[in-house]
């Protein structure tokens, strides 16, 4: 299996520096899956290759440590040899540990400087999804060509190979470049040769730093390189929008993201507000008339595409779908978990080609800016804010009123007043463990206005629920419009 990196221009001979690898001769290194040689066929003053062969030997492996029946195919005779897999991942991180760290000896300044690359995989092994090969190396910048053949030309019927050569060309840093292959090349080959666990994570976003957050297939990378395995890529994915967040320039320090309400991944049904509470209006009840509040609210100011930000497990949006006034429906959630039950609720997976056109669910933070909720009729904010620390609901409300900033923002959270009509709650006790504040009706007029007039919006009040004369309803929404 050959992996094959071109450079061209002046500098092209500072490749064996970049490499730390001799151009005059043959150098071999042992794996625990068999040889690696790095050889150089061309090494002119304006163009220089470099080869890095893999000799794996499956045979070698089936005695070794790889007795895996996950990777054994069950056979002697098998593709790993001929292919461009987690091995040649283990090989560049190995041989080319330099040029990966993006370290060079001698010449320093050289690991910093981009050159202009071609690498060539002579046969990804892209498990049925050749088509992927594009949308995920282009978005990356590189140029991409791919030769999709047929398995044999005497049978067509077989079908085409999965197997693709690639050729990929950029000009970037080394290390880059490396870096990309060492994810991409085990995802579409998703037949790793070892046990995929917690430490693949860090080994994903270590290696993924700076480019794989901002991916706009992230999550088909994630899946493919944790190998599917769904709580894996879940917790890759909430990781990896906290990093995105980090990259942002808007952003707050660090630090601070780092201290990031974790909570704030993680929710936990609203149907389990005040269990058993003696209630007046029972929590259940409460939500069902907090939907059907939020749906008339988007019905009456005639959105025709809808934001439902905070979404949750999708019992608003099931009721969005079901109405053919919203011609456009998406759904964001910073918990990826929620947005896999939301997608069942919605049985997403059956939709047909009009219907997934319509509806879309987004994983991403609303406290960090995000071109996909911009441009939009209206946002449902539902029972979210008071999941935040109170010290990002600028953040908050700088995302929403100022950069998706929809016509119309349909915003609930709960009255605090109201709690003390539910006896079983506490004094003092919040409706529910991840709330970071409540707010009384006039604490949320006052922010509200405050909002409103800061972006250029103008807001009403109401309430939702059975209505207290002296504390009002328990859950408060504010109706947002622009001018
Ligand atoms: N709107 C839904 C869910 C409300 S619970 C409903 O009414 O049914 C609060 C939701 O806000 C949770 O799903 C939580 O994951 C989400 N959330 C909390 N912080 C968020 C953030 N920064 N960005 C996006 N969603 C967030």
């Amino acid at each position: 299996m050959l992996l094959t990196l071109e450079t061209t221009g002046p500098e092209a001979t500072k490749l064996s520096y970049l490499l730390h690898k001799h151009p005059d001769k043959v150098q071999s290194f042992s794996m625990s899956f068999g040889k690696v040689h790095v050889y150089y066929p061309k090494y002119e003053s304006d163009c220089a290759v470099a080869c890095m062969l893999l000799e794996v030997d499956p045979v070698g492996m089936l005695r070794g440590a790889y007795r895996d029946s996950d990777f054994m195919l069950g056979q002697y005779v098998n593709d790993r040899p001929f292919v461009a897999s987690s091995f040649m991942s283990v090989a560049i991180a190995q041989v080319y540990s330099s040029a990966i760290g993006g370290k060079c000896k001698d010449y320093p300044q050289l690991a910093s400087t981009p050159f202009p690359w071609t690498a060539r995989i002579d046969s990804l092994a892209t498990r049925g999804d050749s088509q992927w090969v594009e949308r995920v190396f282009e978005p990356l910048g590189y140029t991409v060509s791919t030769r999709c053949e047929l398995l044999d030309s005497q049978f067509p019927q077989w079908g085409v190979s999965p197997y693709v050569p690639t050729v990929l060309s950029k000009t970037c840093l080394l290390s880059e470049l490396l870096t990309h292959l060492y994810v991409l090349i085990p995802a579409f080959d998703n037949n790793k040769h070892y046990f995929v666990g917690e430490e693949e994570i860090d080994k994903l976003l270590e290696r993924g730093q700076g480019w794989l957050a901002s991916h706009p297939h992230k999550e088909w990378i994630a899946r493919r390189y944790l190998r599917g395995r769904a709580n894996l890529v879940r917790s890759a994915l909430e990781r990896l929008i906290e990093a995105d967040a980090s990259n942002e320039p808007d952003e707050p320090p660090l630090a601070e993201v780092a201290n990031s309400p974790a909570q704030d991944l993680t929710y936990r049904d609203d149907n389990k507000e005040t269990p058993g509470a003696p209630d007046p209006e029972l929590p259940a009840r409460l939500n069902t008339q907090r939907y059907a509040a939020v749906l008339e609210e988007l019905v009456a100011c005639g959105a025709k595409s809808v934001l439902d930000l905070g979404c949750g497990e999708g019992r608003l949006l099931r009721d969005l779908v079901k109405n053919s006034q919203f011609e456009r429906i998406v759904g964001m959630d910073v918990s990826y978990k929620s947005l896999e039950i939301a997608r069942k609720r919605l049985r997403f997976d059956a939709f047909d080609e009009r219907q997934r056109a319509r509806v879309d669910l987004l994983h991403g933070s609303l406290i960090y800016k995000d071109r996909r909720l911009q441009g939009f009729d209206a946002a449902a904010v539902v029972e979210v804010i008071e999941h935040l620390e109170p010290n990002r609901l600028e953040s908050l409300a700088k995302v929403l009123f100022t950069q998706a900033c929809p016509k119309h923002v349909v915003l609930t959270t709960p009255n605090k007043e109201y709690n003390s009509v539910w006896e079983s709650l506490p004094a003092g006790q919040f409706r529910h463990a991840d709330h970071r504040f409540e707010w009384t009706r006039a604490e949320f007029q006052v922010w509200g206005n405050r909002i409103a007039a800061l972006y250029g919006y103008r807001v009403e009040y109401k309430g939702i629920g059975s209505e207290d004369p002296d504390r009002g309803t328990p859950t408060q929404l504010g109706v947002f419009h622009r001018d």
